[in-house]
C-alpha cells in the first residue's frame, strides 16, 4: 500500500523499477521531466495499483485515497499560490488517464476542472480576462459532460455551430464573452435534461467524477476492444494524472502545440509540428482551425503563409529548441512532445517515444548512432524486422484519391496494377505483350506458377496468409491479397463480383498488398529505393548475428535478389516448380503416364538438360555457397492435366488415348494426397526419377566447374523420410550417381546428402536417421500439418475459433509452435548430434522469416534459417536481434 498516490517530484519515482507499471507512461515520463529541470506543471498520479482498489471496492475510490489525493492537492495549491475551489484564485486541474503504453481507447482528458459558476467568476476577476474564462468554462462543461456524464459530444458542437451562424462567424475565437455566456446556459439546461440533474458544482464532486471515469473507462467496451486488438493484458489497469492547468487559450501571446523531435515520415533531423495561437488542449489535432508550423523552414517548405512558431515567438521557439534537444538526450530516442504556451512561458505536458514509418524508424537508428547518442547494438535493437518488409516493395501513393472495391488478407507486401485475368495462360500472353495483369483465382495451385510470375500481383477468393497464393507471391516478391472472400469470380463469364461492382476482365485494378486493399483503375506506386541506411542497418546486423541466413529459391532470378539483400546460400531449392514451366510439363507427364521403365526414362532423359541449365544457373548465382536441392517431392497427380481439353492435349502427344490418360489419372488419385505417395516414397517407388535429379546436379557442378566458377556445396535433400531405412537406400543411390559421373567425368564433386524432418517420427527417430544424414533441415510448414494433424490448406476454416478461444495463441503457420514442434526440433537436433557431431541444422520453410521462431532458432542453437528472397532481410535483422537479447 506505498505506491497509490505519488507526486510527480516525489524523490520516491526514482527509485521504483519500471515505473510505467504503477505510474502508467504518461506520469512517468511528467515526472521524469519534472527532474530533468523542465518546465512541467505540477500534479500528482494516482497508480495503477488504486485501479486494482478501486474494483475490488466496488468501484469506489477507497477512503485512505481520498485522503492521499487531498494531501497531493494541498502541495500543488503550494507550489501555484492558488486553491481548488477557491473564490479569489482558483486552482484549475486536468485529469488525464495513463496506461503502461498510450491506449486510444481509453477516456478522454478532462480540462479545467474546478470551475463552476462562482469558480469563473473569480477566475474572471483574477485574470481580467472574462473570454477566456467563460472559454475555459464552456470547455470544462462539454469535456466533463462527455467524458463523466456520457452525453453526446455533438449535442454541445450543434450548439456552438448555430451561435455562430447567428453571429455570421466562422471559428470559436471569433465569438465572444456573451456568446460564451449564453452558450453556458444552453449547456447547462441540456445537462438538467439529460441527466435529471444539475451539472455539478461542488469541485470536489467534480474531481471525484473525473478519477472515477478514468478507471471506468479501462472497462469500456471500447477500451477492453483496443486491449484485444493489442494484446494488452486486462490486468494492468490504467493510473490517473491531476495536473494544475497552464493555459493556451489566454489570448494572442499564448498557444498550443505538438512537435515531434525530428521527422517521423522521413526521418530528417528537424523539429517537425504544429501550433494554435490562443487555443487549448486537443484544438491542434481537431482540425477546426488550420494550424501553424513551428519553424520557420517548414514553413516555407509547405509553401504556407501564416508565421511560424519561431517567427511570432522567437524567444519560446527557442527554449522550445533547447527542451527538444534535452529530452532526445536524456531519452535518446524520436520524442512526440505535446506543450503550451501561456503568457509566453514554456509548459511541457507530454512526452513519448514518437511513431515512424520503417523508413524513418532506420534513418533516426542510423543517425544516432552517428551522433553517438546509441550503440550500434541498441539500433539493430530497436528496429522491428517486419517493418522492414514494407521497404522492399513498391508502395501506394497515398495522396492520391482511390476508389476501394472490397480488402482480403495483407498477404504479401507491396502494390500492384494491371488488367485483371482469370487464367495464367492470360497473364503469360498479355506480359508478352509487355501488359501488366493482376491474376485473379479463387486460389492458386502450383500450376498457376508461371502466371504468377507473368503478373505483377495476384488477388485471390479463398485462402489465409499461408495459402499457396500467399506463400508462393512472397517467396516471388510479388504483390498479393488472399482470402478476399466478398468477391465472387465467374470463370466462365470471365468477370468478378463484389457487392454491386462487376469487374470484367481486362479492367484494370489495384492491389495493395500491404493492407489488403482492392481498388478499381490504377493508382500510382511510389518505387522503394534501398536507402543507404537500410544498407549500414544490414552491415550492422551482420556484424552481430551468428545464425546463417540463407534463402529459398528455385530460379536465378530469385537467387540473386537474395544474394543482393545478403543470402549466403540456399536452404531450400525445390526441384519440381522447374518441371511445371511450358516445354517441359509435356515431358513430365510423358513420364508419369508411361507405363513401362523405358517409357519413363526416355521422358526423363528430354528432362535431364533443362535440371541441369536451371542447376547451372543457380549455381553461378550462388557460388561458393552452400545450396540444398531438394529431390521431387509433391505428389505425381500434382503434374497432370484437369480439363477433358487438356487432357485430349496430352493424349495426343503421348499416343495414348484419352480413356487411357483417364485411367491413370484415377490410379494416381489419392485420398490424402499430403499423407499419400509423395516425398522420398517417390524415389523408393521410381528411383529412376531421383536418378535423373541427381545426374542433372552433378553434371551441373562439374560444368561450372569447367568454366572456372566457384563451385557451391551441394546439399542433397531427401524429403519425407520417417525411417532410417528410407534414407540409407537413397543415399546408396545419391553415392551410386555420384560415382558414375565422377568415373564419366573424371572429377571429383563435392556433396553432401541430409534430409528434411517434416514428421515427428523422422524427429524421435533422428539417431538412427544422423546415421545416413549429413544434415536436418526442419520443414516446418509439413512438421506443424503433421504434428498437429493439421491440414495448412484447411486450417481456414477454424483458425480463428481457435485463435478467439486462446488455444492458439498465433496461428502456428506462421509463427513457429514452441512448445509442441519446437521440442521436436530440440529432440531431433540433440539426438542427431548424439551419433553425427557435426551435423548441420537449418530450418527451412515461412518460419525461416518470422523474427519469433528465429530467436527459437537461434536459441535451440541450429546453424542457419531459410526463408523467401524478400524475407532474407528480415531474418538478418532478426538472427542479429536473437544474439543480442541472449
Ligand atoms: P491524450 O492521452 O489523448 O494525449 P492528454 O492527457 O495528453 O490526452 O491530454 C490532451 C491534451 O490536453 C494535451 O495535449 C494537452 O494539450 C492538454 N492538457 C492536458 N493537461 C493539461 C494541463 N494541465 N494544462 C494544459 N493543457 C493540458
Ligand atoms: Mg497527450
Ligand atoms: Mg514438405
Amino acid at each position: 500500500m506505498s505506491n497509490l498516490v505519488l507526486s510527480f517530484n516525489n524523490k520516491k519515482i526514482k527509485k521504483i523499477k519500471n515505473p510505467e507499471y504503477i505510474l502508467g507512461g504518461k506520469g512517468t515520463n511528467l515526472a521524469r521531466m519534472g527532474n530533468l529541470g523542465l518546465p512541467v506543471p505540477p500534479g500528482f498520479i494516482i497508480s495503477t495499483e488504486v485501479c486494482e482498489l478501486f474494483y475490488k471496492n466496488k468501484k469506489k475510490l477507497p477512503k485512505q485515497v481520498l485522503k492521499n489525493i487531498y494531501l497531493e492537492l494541498k502541495d500543488i495549491e503550494k507550489l501555484t499560490s492558488k486553491k481548488f475551489g477557491s473564490l479569489k484564485n482558483p486552482l484549475l486541474v486536468s485529469v488525464r488517464s495513463g496506461a503502461r503504453v498510450s491506449m486510444p481507447g481509453m477516456m478522454d482528458t478532462v480540462l479545467n476542472l474546478g470551475l463552476n459558476d462562482q469558480t469563473v467568476k473569480a477566475l474572471t476577476k483574477k485574470t481580467l480576462n472574462g473570454r477566456f474564462a467563460k472559454d475555459s468554462y464552456r470547455r470544462f462543461i462539454q469535456m466533463y459532460s462527455n467524458v463523466v456524464l456520457n452525453i453526446e459530444g455533438y449535442l454541445f458542437e450543434e450548439m456552438i455551430d448555430n451561435q455562430k451562424l447567428n453571429k455570421g462567424v466562422l471559428l470559436d475565437t471569433e465569438l465572444e464573452e456573451t456568446d460564451w455566456d449564453e452558450l453556458i446556459q444552453r449547456f447547462k439546461e441540456l445537462v438538467k435534461r439529460q441527466t435529471k440533474k444539475n451539472f455539478p458544482q461542488s469541485v470536489q464532486e467534480q474531481l471525484n467524477g473525473a478519477i472515477r471515469a478514468v478507471f471506468l473507462s479501462w472497462d469500456s467496451q471500447r477500451a477492453k476492444t483496443y486491449r484485444k486488438l493489442n494484446q494488452i493484458p486486462d490486468y494492468w489497469g490504467t493510473a490517473v494524472n491531476v495536473q494544475s492547468m497552464v493555459f493556451g487559450n489566454m489570448g494572442k501571446d499564448c498557444l498550443t502545440g505538438v512537435v515531434f523531435t525530428r521527422n517521423p515520415s522521413t526521418g530528417e533531423n528537424v523539429f517537425f509540428g504544429e501550433y494554435l495561437i490562443d487555443a487549448q488542449g486537443e484544438d491542434v489535432v481537431a482540425g477546426t482551425r488550420t494550424p501553424q508550423h513551428i519553424t520557420k523552414k517548414a514553413k516555407i517548405v509547405a509553401g504556407s503563409k501564416e508565421k511560424s512558431m519561431e517567427e511570432t515567438m522567437p524567444k519560446v521557439f527557442q527554449d522550445l529548441k533547447k527542451t527538444l534537444l534535452k529530452l532526445e538526450k536524456y531519452y535518446k530516442d524520436m520524442q512526440d512532445v505535446e506543450f503550451t504556451v501561456e503568457n509566453k512561458k514554456l509548459w511541457i505536458l507530454q512526452t513519448r517515444s514518437g511513431k515512424r514509418t520503417a523508413h524513418a524508424g532506420i534513418k533516426i537508428a542510423v543517425d544516432m548512432v552517428a551522433e553517438k547518442l546509441i550503440s550500434k547494438k541498441k539500433a539493430i535493437l530497436r528496429i522491428d524486422p517486419n517493418t522492414l518488409g514494407t521497404l522492399l516493395h513498391p508502395s501506394l501513393n497515398r495522396k492520391v484519391e482511390r476508389k476501394i472495391i472490397t480488402k482480403g488478407l495483407p498477404a504479401s507486401p507491396g502494390a500492384a496494377s494491371g488488367k485483371v485475368v482469370f487464367t495464367a495462360e492470360e497473364a503469360e500472353r498479355l506480359n508478352d505483350m509487355m501488359q501488366n495483369t493482376i491474376l485473379v483465382r479463387v486460389e492458386t495451385s502450383p500450376e498457376d506458377i508461371h502466371g504468377m510470375h507473368a503478373a505483377k500481383g495476384v488477388l485471390t477468393a479463398r485462402g489465409g496468409m499461408t495459402s499457396h497464393a500467399a506463400v508462393v507471391a512472397r517467396g516471388m516478391g510479388r504483390p498479393c491479397v488472399s482470402g478476399s472472400t466478398e468477391i465472387i469470380i465467374d470463370y466462365n463469364l470471365k468477370q468478378f463480383k463484389s457487392g454491386k461492382i462487376i469487374v470484367k476482365e481486362g479492367d484494370i485494378i489495384t492491389i495493395d498488398g500491404t493492407n489488403g486493399e482492392v481498388i478499381l483503375g490504377t493508382v500510382p506506386t511510389i518505387q522503394p529505393k534501398m536507402s543507404s541506411y537500410f544498407s549500414t542497418i544490414m552491415k550492422w546486423a551482420n556484424e552481430f548475428k551468428k545464425l546463417k541466413v540463407r534463402t529459398n529459391a528455385e530460379t536465378e532470378k530469385d537467387s540473386k535478389v537474395a544474394r543482393d539483400f545478403g543470402a549466403e546460400g540456399i536452404g531450400l531449392c525445390r526441384t519440381e516448380h522447374m518441371f511445371f514451366d511450358q516445354e517441359r510439363i509435356l515431358s513430365v507427364r510423358e513420364m508419369i503416364l508411361s507405363k513401362s521403365i523405358e517409357g519413363r526414362n526416355n521422358a526423363l532423359a528430354k528432362l535431364l538438360p533443362h535440371q541441369k541449365n536451371d542447376f547451372k544457373s543457380i549455381f553461378k548465382v550462388m557460388k561458393g555457397l552452400p545450396v540444398t536441392i531438394r529431390l521431387l517431392d509433391p505428389p505425381l497427380h500434382e503434374f497432370l492435366p484437369k480439363t477433358d481439353r487438356e487432357i485430349e492435349e496430352v493424349a495426343r502427344s503421348t499416343n495414348l488415348d484419352s480413356k487411357e490418360v483417364k485411367d491413370r489419372i484415377e490410379e494416381l488419385h489419392e485420398q490424402n494426397p499430403m499423407l499419400g505417395h509423395r516425398g522420398c516414397r517417390l524415389g523408393i517407388s521410381f528411383p529412376e526419377i531421383y536418378e535423373m535429379q541427381c545426374e542433372a546436379i552433378f553434371e551441373a557442378l562439374i560444368e561450372c566447374k569447367k568454366e572456372k566458377i566457384k563451385p557451391v556445396i551441394a546439399e542433397i535433400m531427401i524429403p519425407l523420410i520417417s525411417t532410417d531405412t528410407e534414407l540409407k537406400i537413397l543415399r546408396i543411390l545419391v553415392d551410386r550417381i555420384a560415382n558414375k559421373i565422377q568415373k564419366k567425368y573424371k572429377t571429383k564433386i563435392d556433396y553432401i546428402v541430409g534430409t528434411m524432418i517434416e514428421l515427428p517420427r523422422a524427429a524421435l527417430q533422428a539417431k538412427k536417421i544422423s546415421k545416413y544424414a549429413d544434415f536436418f533441415s526442419f520443414g516446418t510448414n509439413d512438421l506443424t500439418q503433421t504434428t498437429f494433424g493439421i491440414s495448412r490448406d484447411d486450417s481456414g476454416k477454424f483458425l480463428n475459433d481457435y485463435l478467439n478461444n486462446k488455444i492458439f495463441e498465433i496461428d502456428p503457420f506462421v509463427s513457429l509452435d514452441q512448445n509442441g514442434v519446437g521440442e521436436l526440433i530440440e529432440i531431433a537436433s540433440t539426438r542427431g548430434r548424439q551419433f553425427n557431431k557435426k551435423i548441420k541444422l537449418g530450418i527451412c520453410g515461412e518460419h525461416g522469416g518470422d523474427p519469433r521462431s528465429i530467436e527459437f532458432c537461434s536459441k535451440t542453437g541450429l546453424h542457419y534459417v531459410s526463408c523467401s528472397p524478400f524475407r532474407v532481410p528480415v531474418a538478418i535483422l532478426a538472427a542479429a536481434q536473437s544474439e543480442l537479447k541472449k
